[in-house]
């Protein structure tokens, strides 16, 4: 035990003592690439014109980002300030018991490299992560310094996107959030008892207070009655969270009971689930060789966006008798198979809510049917020309009382119409979710000897 104290305490002072001196090409190596485990990033949810004088603008509807052919945003400079960690989550590459190369950037450092890629067009705005390097606080201060330097030196208005480090004090946290558009803490794994086994740094408490403490400064800013700058208000995008998939043995339905209760009480944006990619040789963890669970997080991203969008509730979508996901069947189709009382459902009369729980009908195509029947009855190929997707919805629906001709509706054939359909989707899902995620590096826009001449200065 002494012995592996000492080596820890070693291996942490080695890599992080500057006895490993990096150039800025290789710390941006090192810690974009540490950055990618992590998946809390997507559109920017603010708003925000050039101002005379600064660089950079946000938009919400997703313009500052764009998405990598397996779903993962690459507009922003993802990185962490450091991936030198005092603490030792099992699950995690950076963990300080692990002998990887270690690097840290100083606050300018990074807020220059930030400029300098937004100049030239690689990137429309920052994701800073980071590992804890000495304590929470020491960390989040050092955050705050690139952030204050990027929008009060070098006037740089674009998206920022910053984890908040569990345990840093309320004070430095409310300073980030006045920095940055969004503002996330990782709640890592899906239950208490699994963190305590694989993160004995954290605690439940150290993750929950500072959401707690980021709705409360995101409600006071909503009700202020006196107008501010918009580089004012506190996390403008509200707050996210990452939460790891299968690393630990929850089911389905604690994931999602666990998802409900967050953006229930803590008003988050979002919640990010992301499948677990082996990091270390742990009896309390899944083999090295194990697949990272891509169609999980798949079926988990399609149930998020049923309870935000939808009107379910993780209740309705899963239950103690069936508490995983049908991986053959999109959650969507599974309530809907196992509730035949609800359909058919007449589309002719149908409520926007009903309307929304049929397979096929999506939140567009329900407000194009409620407006279209204004006007006149829907038939089939009515709804074929209103986007809805008739290959699932005929299924479900009648129009005017009428179901499709020769439409086989027993529920084998049923089942067997919407897995074939949905065993496409997955061969096809199986090819676009290749386990990796693009490399700043490997940005079609981004060549390396390009990248080395912006590093130095020549660009
Ligand atoms: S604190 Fe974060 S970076 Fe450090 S080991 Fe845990 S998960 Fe990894």
């Amino acid at each position: 035990m002494f012995h592996a104290a000492i080596y820890r305490t070693y291996v942490l002072l080695y890599h992080c003592s500057g006895v490993v001196s990096l150039d800025l090409y290789q710390k941006l190596e090192v810690l974009a690439g540490a950055a990618r485990y992590d998946a809390a990033c997507t559109s920017s949810g603010v708003n925000r014109k050039a101002v005379p004088g600064g660089i950079g603008s946000a938009s919400s509807f997703g313009v500052c980002h764009s998405f990598s052919a397996d779903g993962r945003c690459i507009s922003l400079l993802k990185v962490l300030m450091t991936n030198c960690c005092a603490y030792d989550c099992a699950y995690c590459v950076n963990r300080r018991s692990n002998d990887i190369r270690r690097a840290t950037f100083e606050p300018r450092e990074l807020a220059e490299l930030t400029v300098a890629f937004y100049r030239r067009n690689y990137i429309e705005g920052l994701f800073l992560s980071s590992a804890v390097l000495k304590s929470p606080d020491f960390t989040a201060e050092r955050m705050i310094e690139t952030l204050r330097l990027l929008r009060d030196e070098y006037r740089f208005n674009g998206y920022i996107h910053a984890k908040a480090i569990p345990g840093a004090d309320s004070a430095l946290i409310g300073r980030l959030g006045l920095l940055a558009d969004r503002i996330s803490v990782n709640i890592e794994l899906p239950s208490s008892d699994s963190l305590r086994l694989l993160a004995p740094d954290k605690t439940k408490e150290s993750i929950l207070k500072p959401m707690g403490f980021i709705r409360e400064r995101i409600e006071q800013d909503a009700g202020e009655t006196v107008p501010r700058g918009n580089r004012q208000r506190f996390a403008p995008a509200g707050q996210s969270t990452q939460m790891i998939i299968g690393a630990t043995g929850e089911d389905d339905l604690k994931i999602l009971n666990l998802t409900e209760g967050l953006y229930k009480n803590y008003k988050l944006k979002r919640v990010f689930f992301s499948a677990y990619i082996p990091a270390a040789e742990n009896p309390l963890l899944p083999a090295m060789d194990t697949k990272p669970p891509l169609l999980r997080e798949h079926r988990l991203y399609q149930a998020d966006w049923l309870l935000r969008f939808y009107g379910f509730s993780a209740g309705e979508l899963l239950d103690e008798s069936c508490p995983n996901f049908n991986p053959f069947l999109d959650p969507k189709c599974n309530w809907a198979l196992r509730h035949p009382e609800f359909f058919p459902v007449e589309v002719n009369l149908a409520p926007y809510n009903a309307l929304l729980r049929v397979p096929g009908i999506g939140v567009r195509g329900a407000r194009r049917i409620i407006a279209a029947r204004k006007t006149g009855s829907l038939d089939f190929a009515g709804l074929k020309k209103l986007g809805v997707a008739l290959k699932r919805a005929r299924y479900f629906i009648t129009c005017s009382g009428k179901r499709p001709d020769g439409l086989d509706i027993a529920p084998d054939a049923l089942l067997c119409a919407l897995l074939s359909e949905q065993a496409r989707g997955r061969m096809e899902m199986a090819e676009i979710f290749a386990p990796q995620q693009i490399s700043f590096f490997e940005h079609p826009a981004v060549a390396r000897e390009e990248l080395q001449k912006c590093l130095t200065g020549e660009l």
